[in-house]
This record gives C-alpha cells, structure tokens and sequence, in this order.
C-alpha cells in the first residue's frame, strides 16, 4: 500500500476542505441510523452524494458517482470529514447491510428500484435477523415463508429490530426450505413494513428510548420476485451482509471523529485552573486511546487495500468489528468522565441529538449494545480463533 498522494489526491484533498469550509455548517453531527433521518440529514446526504463524498464506487445507474476504486481516496474523504468533525452520511442499516449485498448479488431491477432510493435516505431499511431463539446462531432462524401462488406467506418473530418503528422496509431471514440442512433452508425476502400483518412493538433501552424492537409477522404476503438471489440462497446472502454490519459497527472513521471531539473538549476545559488536556492521568488515557485509534485507522486501509484487489480479507475484516466496538465505548467512557458532573444530568426525553454533553451518556449506554449487535465478541473471538488463526474448533455439546 502505497500512502503517498499524487496529484489527483492532493486535489481531492483541496476540493473537500474548499467543500467543508462551504457548507460544513449545513452538517447534522451524526450520520447514523439512531433516528429516523430529518431534513437536514437528507439535504447533507444529497450534498455528498452530488460530490461522491457518499457511495463513490457505487455505479451511477444506482445513484452513486461511478468512481473507480481507490484506496486512499476512500481514506482521504473519511478522514477530512472526521477532522473537520462533520457527518459522513447516512450511515444507517440501509446503506451499510442492505445496498452492499444487493450490488454483490442482486439482480440489475432490484439494484435500480431500491439502491438509489437508499442512497438518499428516502427509503429506511430496518434488518429482521434475529429471533428469540436464533441471535449468534442466526443460521437456525424458524420464521417461515412458505409459497402460495406468486406470493410468499411468511409467519414468525423477530427481536432487536433496530429502527423498525419508523423504517420502510425489512430486510428479512426466513425458512423457505424447511426439509434442506439448516444454512441451506434460508432466504432473504424484501418486505414492505405497511403490509397487513406486520405489528411493531418498540422495546426500550438502557437509554430509555425505545432504539429496537419485537417484530411480529402473521400472514404477511409479499410477491415472490421479492427475494435476494433463489430461495434456499439466504445464507450466502448472510454472510455479505453480515461482513459489511461488521465493518460498520467497527468503523475507524468514527472513532477518528469521536477521539477529535474529545481532544476539542479536553483543550477547551478546565478543573481548578487547569486544562485537562495538561491533566496527567486523563492526558495519559487520551494517548493510550490515540494510539489504538489510529492502528484501527491504518489497519483499515490495509482492509480497503486487500479488498480493492479483489482478494478476501478474512481475518483481517473480522478484527474490526472487535476491536471497533471495544474502542468505541473505550472513547464514550473517557468523555462522559471528563465531563465530571456535566456528564451526569439526563433526561432521554428532552434529548438533542446535537448536545454534546447528553450525546455521550447516550454513546456511552448505546455502545455496550454494538459491542453485542451484529455479532457478539465472544462470537467474533471464536471465529477468528477459529477461522483465522486455526485454532481448535469449539467442542458442539452432544445432541
Ligand atoms: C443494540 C443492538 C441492536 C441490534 N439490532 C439488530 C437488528 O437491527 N436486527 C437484528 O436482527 N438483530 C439485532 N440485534 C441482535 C443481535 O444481533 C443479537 O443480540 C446478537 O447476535 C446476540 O444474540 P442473542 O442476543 O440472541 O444472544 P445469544 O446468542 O443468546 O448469546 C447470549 C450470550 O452467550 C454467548 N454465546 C452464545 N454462543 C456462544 C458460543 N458459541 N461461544 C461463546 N459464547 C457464546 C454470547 O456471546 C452472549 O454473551 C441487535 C442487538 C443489539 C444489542
């Protein structure tokens, strides 16, 4: 991987800093999928997707901007917009679990009905994976769709539904195939959440907002033509989706953007006189965390470079979501610290997601659920033990 920027970096450099210093002001502070998206998020989306700030690669038939693959033009966007402390995107279910796969392994139709309109924030996806009975084993999944006419009747639970009180659409696992082995009975269905039998019941927090949810489907008919690849294919389709949650939960640009928030705060306040920043115990916990910070950075454009070559990460992808997750609530932990009694007061009803203070309380409370969301890290542990390092394989309890 070579890091130095040619010419056509240093421009690109120079047109997002001339870009940031434009309109940066018109920037939401967050780009993720905790609330549904408001004006403003969708008029930054539109901004950075007209600029190829957002979905660069993506092709334009899509609503992308049709770019080549390029490492560290990747790397430069997410880093400029993290210093200057603006949002990336609209980094929500939708664009990071859905839209991957569907490019991967969707049909040309489905990418050009439901890509471009994701992109944009005008259609929200929520995930229906997990059920009461399958969370880290996602694969034994029991919500059936059986056929009937050209329609698929799908009765089930699902549980932890983030965003399916507001979302549009439902990405959702189910068994098509109930007589094939468990990974090969699975499809994944594209359900509109409007349809008749679909009932959402939110599911409060430790934040005390209701972030997930318990998703019900009885008799809800969707066309057969709503499915990702053939039936008895979900499980592939599992595997590119949960590769790409992963890289998001995990994502180093966050944890650039967060630690900068952070040093802004340690700079700009003071106990008894004195900076924190100049503060020895929090100064040493701020540089332990820069560190880790910036090896997630650079180990995420060794991933962006492995990928871009077209070869399987592996290992190497699975470590961020681990690691990412961890740090994340690492870097939470040490803001709603330094910010002492500031930190303490908070009512989840009267929260903006735009102050600073309450922001942390709700990062610190929200991140212990991403370190299970998506994968456990004792789940994450075993498969790189396991996958990647070869190690012996868990022992299966006797049946
Ligand atoms: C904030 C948040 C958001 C979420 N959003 C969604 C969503 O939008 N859509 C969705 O479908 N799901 C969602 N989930 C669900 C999430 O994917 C599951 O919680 C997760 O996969 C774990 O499953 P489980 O809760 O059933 O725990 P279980 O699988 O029952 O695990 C319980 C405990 O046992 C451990 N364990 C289980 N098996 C093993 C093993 N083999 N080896 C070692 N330890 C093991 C786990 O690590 C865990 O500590 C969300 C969860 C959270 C916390």
């Amino acid at each position: 991987m070579d890091l130095t920027y040619s010419t056509k970096h240093q421009k690109l450099q120079h047109e997002i800093r001339t870009f940031i210093e434009k309109y940066g002001h018109l920037s939401p502070r967050f780009g993720g999928g905790r609330k549904k998206p408001d004006e403003k998020d969708l008029h930054w989306q539109k901004l950075l997707l007209e600029r190829g700030y957002f979905a660069r690669t993506v092709p334009v038939e899509y609503g992308g901007f049709g770019a080549e693959p390029d490492v560290l033009e990747t790397a430069i966007i997410a880093n400029e917009l993290s210093l200057a402390g603006v949002s990336p995107g609209l980094l929500n279910q939708g664009n990071l679990i859905v839209v991957p796969p569907m490019l991967e392994l969707g049909t040309q139709e489905q990418c050009k009905e439901w890509v471009p309109r994701t992109l944009t924030g005008e259609i929200i996806w929520c995930i229906g994976n997990s059920e009461p009975g399958s969370g880290s084993d996602m694969a034994n999944a029991q919500t059936k769709a059986v056929v009937e006419g050209d329609e698929f009747v799908i009765n089930g639970q699902k549980i932890w539904t983030s965003s399916a009180h507001y979302a549009d659409m439902m990405f959702l696992l189910c068994r098509t195939e109930p007589e094939a082995p468990k990974h090969k009975g699975l499809s994944y269905l594209m359900v509109p959440m409007t349809t008749k039998g679909i009932e959402v019941r939110p599911l409060v927090t430790m934040t005390e907002r209701p972030e997930f949810n318990e998703t019900f489907l009885t008799d809800v008919r969707v066309p057969t033509d709503q499915i990702v690849m053939q039936r008895g294919d979900g499980w592939k389709v599992a595997i590119s989706s949960l590769k790409h949650e992963r890289l998001m939960l995990g994502d180093p640009n966050k944890q650039l953007q967060r630690f900068q928030s952070i040093l802004k705060l340690m700079r700009e306040s003071e106990i008894n006189g004195k900076r924190l920043i100049d503060h020895p115990a929090y100064r040493d916990r701020l540089a332990k965390l820069q560190a880790e910070v910036l090896a997630a950075k650079f180990h995420n454009m060794r991933l962006t470079s492995i990928e871009n070559s077209g070869r399987e990460s592996g290992v190497t992808g699975l470590v961020v979501k681990y690691f990412g997750t961890l740090l994340n609530h690492k870097l939470s932990a040490l803001a709603v610290d330094i910010l002492g009694e500031a930190g303490l007061p908070y009512d989840p009803h009267e929260v903006a997601e735009d102050d600073i203070q309450t922001t942390w309380q709700i990062d610190y409370m929200y991140d212990i659920g991403l370190i299970i969301g998506g994968g456990t890290s004792q789940i994450q542990k075993n498969i790189i033990s396991e996958r990647g390092l070869g190690m012996p394989k868990e022992k299966v309890p006797a049946k």
